[in-house]
């Protein structure tokens, strides 16, 4: 193995992740409403809330797919989507963002590989493109990667050929081979077949105890008490409540809060 694949190999510094008093509408449509949020580094938070309460949004204006209307987000100090100008907020080149956005991975509900790369090239697909990587050293850590989410058999499959734990699994090494400094997911467990949760849930929680600052929107209560730091509960696209799990899951302040926990759980 190359020394840079080693290099990509080897584990990244866990980022700072803070979204300051962000904004979010679609003309009248108030989708996030001042959410303030840090996540320190090597931390597990986990958002919660009923549907349409904005936590896909929140997790795409962190992702620079979606732009605020007001407030900002920070990686490491490092403002996203936008520096300073001055007094003001100049937004970024396309090309700055996506370089910025190589930093975060994202994993999605419903996978969204690449259906006419195999496996191994799904993994090693974003290290070439970015030019971090030759071929075959993003080719090595993808391999190396997809032993880690217990997939090293399968790197000359399609997509279609796997089950959607397997498809998840993937799209996890995905994100691993962006070396980020934090991990986004978004409900990445309720497109699977309840039998097929598990598998997905163990290699999460195999990142979250390795040290990687995560953030994670799932309903899966039972997997949130385990392994969050934090729990932030959002409706309306405001935060009701946050702290530890053993605080909102199990003494939620909040009439919203129970009134959702007792629906899910
Ligand atoms: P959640 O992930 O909590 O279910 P979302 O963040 O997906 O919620 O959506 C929050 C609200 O914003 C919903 O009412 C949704 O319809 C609306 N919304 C999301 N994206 C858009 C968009 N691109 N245009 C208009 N409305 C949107
Ligand atoms: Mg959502």
């Amino acid at each position: 193995m190359s020394a840079k694949t080693l290099e990509a190999l080897a584990g990244v510094e866990a980022a700072t992740v803070e979204v300051h008093d962000v904004h979010k509408w679609y003309g009248a449509h108030r989708v996030l409403n001042g959410i303030d949020l840090t996540v320190r580094p090597g931390e597990v938070t986990v958002i919660l809330g009923p549907s349409g309460s904005g936590k896909s949004t929140l997790l795409r204006v962190v992702n620079h797919l979606e732009k605020p209307e007001i407030g900002h987000v920070s990686i490491n100090g490092e403002l996203i989507g936008v520096k300073r100008h001055g007094e003001r907020l100049k937004e970024l080149s396309e090309r700055a963002i996506l370089t910025q956005r190589g930093r975060i991975g994202f994993v999605f509900q419903n996978f969204n590989l690449f259906p006419h790369l195999t496996v191994l090239d799904n993994v090693a697909a974003a290290p070439v493109a970015t030019g971090r990587l030759n071929k075959p050293e993003a080719q090595d850590l993808a391999r190396e990667l997809l032993g880690r989410v217990g997939l090293a058999d399968k790197t000359g499959a399609y997509p279609r050929q796997l089950s959607g734990g397997q498809q998840q699994r993937v799209a996890i090494a995905r994100a691993l081979a962006l070396r980020p400094g934090v991990i986004l997911f978004d409900e990445p467990t309720s497109a699977l077949d309840p039998e097929l949760v598990g598998e997905v849930l163990a290699v999460i929680k195999d990142l979250a105890t390795s040290g990687t600052t995560l953030v994670i929107v799932t309903h899966e209560i039972g997997f949130a008490r385990e392994i969050a730091d934090r729990v932030v509960f959002i409706d309306g696209g405001r935060i009701v409540e946050q702290g530890p799990p053993s605080e909102v899951l199990d003494k939620p302040q909040h009439e919203r809060t129970r009134d959702f926990l007792s629906k899910v759980l």
